[in-house]
């Protein structure tokens, strides 16, 4: 049996972003030059500017050091999900299939927004997520959720599809509105340099982990052993298939080998520090001898 991970070519450093942010260009309420001085004093190595149904263009505002990307929520007629790093306005379509269709010939790439928002905790049906294609994760994590109706955590949506053998990232988004939606959840993404291309490869391939405070100094892989160095973390939860937690570690230090006997498909790593200080990796594979 041998471990599938993302982690395989984990650089030493570690940048931070957030790919869902609006403005007053559609329903947020500051200008999108406020949006990016707001993230700018906050340290952030990258942010998307992704209002509904419209593009713009980052070379229009000072980037205050920052990796700008280009991006668009779409909206209108469906589900909502991210188009990163879009070149060109994609139209909503009521079959999201068709939207990540165009997408996948756009460039750029989609992510599924907020599956737990709504009074029913199902602004995406799980259905919905099991027939379509092409999308290279979902929000885990979606900060704005946090104080409208539904759960800002969506592990639950993600241990299912993964389970079904889909293999997609989750990714952390503040889904910026409002003052209070700031950096309460960031993606942190180990790349080769502070660049565009570097980031944009390292997000759409899982080397990165998603967070709401805590730093995981390294995830090291070698053979079928994770590693993760963590001063801040006081327990790690390995979770396996349907979201079972098989194993729990307390202390910043964690070292697992998966045994090969183990009955699942995938384990992923949850971190826990103080309060509502949380980290989660993306999933490891187990993958049998051919
Ligand atoms: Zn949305
Ligand atoms: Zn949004």
């Amino acid at each position: 049996m041998s471990l599938i991970s993302p982690y395989e070519h984990a650089h030493k450093q570690q940048f931070r972003g957030n790919l869902h942010t609006h403005s007053t260009l559609t329903d947020g309420i500051y200008s999108m030059q406020e949006v990016i001085d707001l993230y700018g004093d906050r340290n952030f190595d990258f942010l998307m500017l992704s209002d509904h149904d419209t593009l713009s263009d980052p070379a229009d505002y000072d980037d205050r050091g920052m990796i700008l990307f280009p991006g668009n929520e779409i909206t209108a007629q469906g589900g909502h999900l991210l188009h990163v790093n879009a070149k060109e306005l994609i139209q909503p379509d009521p079959d999201r299939q068709v939207v990540l269709d165009a997408i996948e010939r756009s460039g750029g790439f989609a992510i599924i927004n907020h599956p737990n928002w709504g009074c029913r905790f199902s602004h995406w049906p799980q259905k919905e997520l099991e027939r379509l294609q092409g999308y290279r994760g979902i929000e885990i994590y979606n900060g704005v959720t946090e104080r409208a109706e539904g759960e800002a955590q969506a592990t639950d949506r993600w241990d299912m599809l993964l389970t079904q053998g889909r293999k997609i990232w989750g990714y952390g988004n503040d889904d910026f509105h409002i003052l209070c939606d700031l950096e309460r959840v960031w993606n942190m993404v180990f790349a080769e340099s502070r660049s565009a291309e570097a980031l944009l490869e390292s997000l759409e391939r899982g080397n990165f982990y998603v967070s709401t405070g805590l730093r995981l100094d390294t995830i090291t892989v070698c053979g079928n052993r994770v590693s993760i160095s963590a001063p801040e973390v006081e327990c790690y939860r390995i979770i396996g298939d349907w979201g079972a937690i098989f194993a729990t570690v307390e202390g910043p230090e964690l070292s697992f080998e998966a045994d090969p006997e183990l009955p699942f498909s995938y384990f992923r790593i949850e971190c826990f520090g103080k309060g509502t200080e949380k980290a989660w990796t993306q999933p490891f594979w187990l993958q049998a001898p051919h």
